[in-house]
């Protein structure tokens, strides 16, 4: 049996029926991760022994009758999360030796959930970025073709996934994150409403904006990943006290009457999308048609500014979080910062700073209110939206390493929802060339009920996920 290509769902099943132990599902991770992430560089520390030891007493739970939401499931984490014991480094020279006294409220959630955690994943230092190439442990490469760019800055998260290393994973989306990689990597990526997932413990980038979410192989997956880790944190104060569903009980619930919206600005060639892109959305959108669902078109008028008003805020916030790390209490000294970081913390330096302050981080502030207002309109008019992910496919590693602005906008169809606090989902939706391509779908606070709903019709319609990369 091929357990590394075996969904949560699946590997749930098979758990509870004995058809196989988790130590033999944990150790078919690590040898995948053996034999391939060499050329993948998906991994910044691997958890070899304490996974087995942790997979051993799985099977004595499920021995005894236990039943645990994730028990004995291997889960990879970003290296932005807190890990008890663990080396975190948040990719950074900066932390590159540091062990944290205490885990991540996710990471606590997913071990009390019986969850086996494999290893620390590679991403951009400190998350920032858009291709996973920022690391200081080296970029990762994407499975579907290894000259590319696996998208980031949770570039691990969605690349050992699709390489088989792990069942599901963990990211973090301040404007596409965990949208962007798994768009590139043929998997699924759930940034959450704002708030939604508990932030404590996780490495801050931009903390109004930063999103906890995660990867996994399906939509259903997804959902059940979603019902471990969200709801209320004493130690955040941004999670409300809303009763967290199960978020896997109307999912297949089916899309009659369901009003989906078309942003027209995010279709159109003015954003310098990719014609074969917009063919691929174009498709999806029949598809949601023919399962029942009514297409409307809709306007976010404010779009054009998001990139603008982003890559304000962001860097400002990251320029206030980066300051705790002066190399006095933990991690080295701040010349260990590399040059992305750098290029921010002065971004952000210049535009809070007296004199500028009014006229780039207020305003942007005030532009910011303007994009959530039109979400707000338009969720009026329809339940959900659908739009590209990205307007372009992976690009090839080192292309845009030099430019950032090119980078910066590869997250002009993600930014958007991070400023408005919405959720957004992106779900496999087909090939171009031999690169997977998702769509993305976005929905009102705290709708991530309905975001599976509808990711799920599709996904059960069109079942790109089972296409997996050739290693
Ligand atoms: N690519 C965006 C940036 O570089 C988003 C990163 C993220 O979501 N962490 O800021």
């Amino acid at each position: 049996m091929d357990l590394n290509g075996l969904t949560l769902t699946a590997v749930k099943k098979g758990l509870l029926k004995k058809d196989f132990s988790s130590v033999e599902l944990v150790k078919s991770c690590l040898s995948q991760i053996d034999k391939f992430d060499s050329q993948i560089n998906s991994f910044i520390t691997v958890c070899q022994e304490t996974a087995i030891k942790q997979a051993e007493l799985s099977d004595e739970e499920i021995k005894n009758g236990n039943d645990l939401p994730l028990l004995g499931v291997p889960i990879a984490v970003k290296d932005l999360f807190l890990t008890k014991d663990v080396r975190t480094t948040a990719a950074s020279n900066v932390l590159k030796d540091y062990i944290p006294q205490y885990d991540a409220t996710v990471v606590e959630k997913l071990k009390d959930a019986g969850a086996v955690i494999v290893g620390k994943l590679n991403c951009d230092a400190w998350a920032h970025g858009s291709s996973g190439e920022n690391s200081d442990f080296g970029p990762t490469k994407n499975p579907w073709n290894k000259e590319y760019i696996p998208g980031g800055s949770s570039s691990g998260s969605a690349a050992a996934l699709a390489s088989g290393m792990c069942i599901a994973s963990t990211g973090t989306d301040t404007g596409g994150s965990i949208r962007l990689p798994a768009s590139f990597c043929n998997v699924v990526g759930l940034k959450p409403t704002y708030g939604k997932v508990s932030r404590y413990g996780i490495v801050a980038m931009a903390s109004s904006l930063d999103s906890i979410g995660h990867f996994t192989k399906t939509v259903e997956d997804n959902a059940l990943f979603l019902n471990v880790t969200a709801g209320k944190d004493i130690l955040d104060a941004t999670t409300p006290d809303i009763k967290v569903p199960d978020y896997t009980k109307n999912i297949k619930n089916g899309l009659r009457g369901i009003k989906i919206g078309i942003p027209k600005e995010y279709a159109t060639k003015k954003e310098g999308i990719d014609e074969n892109i917009l063919r691929v959305f174009g498709d999806s959108l029949k598809q949601f048609e023919s399962l029942g669902a009514k297409i409307i078109e809709i306007s976010l008028p404010h779009t054009e500014y998001a990139i603008a008003c982003y890559y304000i805020i962001q860097p400002a916030e990251v320029s206030s979080n980066l300051a705790r790390y002066d190399g006095i209490r933990y991690g080295n000294t701040r010349q260990n910062f590399g040059k992305e970081a750098k290029r921010r913390i002065m971004l952000g330096t210049y535009t809070l700073s007296s004199g500028y302050y009014d006229a780039y981080y207020k305003k942007a502030m005030k532009v910011r209110t303007l994009i959530k207002k039109d979400f707000e309109d338009a969720f009026n008019k329809v339940d959900a939206m659908i739009t590209p992910v990205s307007p372009t496919l992976p690009w090839k590693l080192g292309e845009k390493i030099n430019d950032p602005l090119k980078m910066y906008l590869s997250d002009i169809f993600t930014v958007t929802a991070n400023l408005a606090g919405i959720p957004g989902l992106s779900v496999p939706a087909g090939f171009i060339n031999g690169f997977p391509v998702g769509i993305q779908i976005l929905g009102k606070h705290f709708s991530e009920e309905l975001l599976y709903r509808i990711g799920y019709a599709y996904e059960q319609e069109t079942k790109f996920y089972e296409q997996k990369p050739n290693l």
